[in-house]
């Protein structure tokens, strides 16, 4: 269903037309799904649709993105360690500031609004890390809907303080212990339940990832900061960046910073994925270096798999970048040269991580530092005059404890829950 608002984008600009009514960005997304959940995806496209044309929905969303979530979030031009680098101006765009400490509340509050319309009481989410998890939980609690988050039981063991943080806001967490026991396996777990009741039941998915209509979805949701970033450095610079760099997991935060630069020929973009311990297979979650084309939860798209097409296991220092499929929009942009693609290994990560610590006071979670690794390095390529903007995806508070128990700290306290 077309909406006057996206038909009037249409015509302006061939953006809008990926991807198309079936969800298809060229080659890639599209909708594989088991026949019980046609119906849903379908009524949930139209919901949205309609929500998304529906002034009052909007506005209701742009009070809570800022009375709730603390929009907009700072623009920062990190000197010190734009001088320490010694290349290219640094900026960081702050959604590490916004409520629960992600960008993930962007698309957590505009799925619960949606929720709310289509008169859902119930809201499933699955969780890696837990910060989509909290974000989600955050705003089932605002919005008085009863949550179930799933996740798996290795990374509920990994990050115990998160699932403590749930609970408190009134989330049930479920603990999958099939397969790996991590992301994968709590995204078909939280699928399960939804086609058992998807009467009553939304699914907030985390990521630009899975059937028509999330990859679009997400993607808008997250398009405020992309738009944000634009305006700030008009006001700010009077000019564009030259680079956008993100980090990319599902790839939510990057293809939102980025969908309002796209026609921008003059800025360039990146997406960074996790080269994890080394590049062979299993040690990474980097979907270009290794991966190829196949279906996975819902979407076809890049994807990390044996020669049988069996899944194979990935791995990154960071939990929420340790996914063996890409978002199928980023999929499509790298075919079109619109979008380049690099990869930064744990301990370029961990490095950065420390690095922008030191230098600017501002912990950053280990995903986004694989953004800033890479944008570090581009940096020094580049004279002082040009600027490359980092979308600091997430605070690292919540990885303060992994890394000190890499960096070999002594007597941290311990905690786990089941
Ligand atoms: C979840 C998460 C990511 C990865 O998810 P995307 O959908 O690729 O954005 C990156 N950074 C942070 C801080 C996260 O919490």
């Amino acid at each position: 269903m077309l909406t006057s608002e996206n038909t009037k984008e249409n015509l302006k600009d061939p953006r809008f037309q990926i991807p198309d009514n079936q969800g298809r960005f060229g080659p890639y997304g599209g909708s594989f799904v088991p026949e019980t959940l046609c119906y849903p995806l379908q009524e949930l496209n139209e919901a949205y649709e309609a929500a998304k044309a529906d002034p009052s929905f909007q506005a209701e969303l742009n009070r809570l993105l800022k009375e709730f979530a603390g929009r907009p979030t700072e623009l920062y031009h990190a000197e010190r360690l734009s001088n320490k680098i010694g290349g290219a101006q640094i900026f960081l765009k702050r959604e590490d500031l916004l409520h629960t400490g992600a960008h993930k509340i962007n698309n957590a509050l505009g799925q619960a609004l949606l929720a709310k319309r289509m008169g859902k009481k119930r809201i499933i989410a699955e969780t890696g890390a837990g910060q989509h998890g909290i974000a989600t939980a955050s705003v089932c609690a605002r919005f008085g809907l009863e949550c179930k988050i799933y996740m798996g039981a290795e990374d509920m063991r990994r990050q115990a303080l998160n699932v403590f943080k749930m609970r408190l806001s009134g989330a049930e967490v479920h603990g999958v212990e099939t397969g790996s026991k991590t992301l994968k396996e709590a995204i078909n777990e939280a699928m399960r339940d939804w086609v058992t009741h998807v009467r009553t039941t939304h699914y907030i998915l985390g990521s630009a990832l899975g059937a028509h209509p999330y990859p679009l979805m997400v993607r808008d949701f997250h398009r405020i900061i992309g738009r944000e970033t634009k305006k700030q450095f008009r006001d700010k610079t009077g000019q564009l960046p030259n680079e956008l760099i993100a980090c990319v997991g599902g790839g939510s935060n990057a293809i939102g910073f980025f969908f309002d630069f796209l026609d921008e020929s003059g800025v360039q973009l990146t997406g960074v994925e996790a080269g994890g311990r080394s590049l062979k297979e299993g040690e990474h979650a980097a979907r270009f270096e290794g991966g190829k084309l196949g279906i996975l939860q819902g979407c076809k798209t890049w994807i990390l798999q044996n020669s049988d097409g069996q899944i194979n296991p990935t791995h990154s220092v960071s939990a929420g970048l340790d996914y063996a499929a890409i978002g199928p929009e980023h999929a499509y942009y790298r075919d079109k040269n619109r979008i380049d693609f690099g990869w930064a290994s744990d301990e370029q990560a961990l490095e950065a991580f420390k690095t922008l610590s030191a230098e600017e006071g501002i912990l950053p979670a280990l995903e986004t530092s694989h953004g800033l690794a890479y944008a570090f390095e581009r940096a020094a390529q580049l004279d002082k005059d040009q600027i490359i903007c980092v979308n600091l995806s997430g605070r690292g508070d919540k990885d303060a404890m992994e890394a000190a128990r890499i960096m070999g700290v002594e007597g941290l306290p311990k905690m786990s829950f089941g």
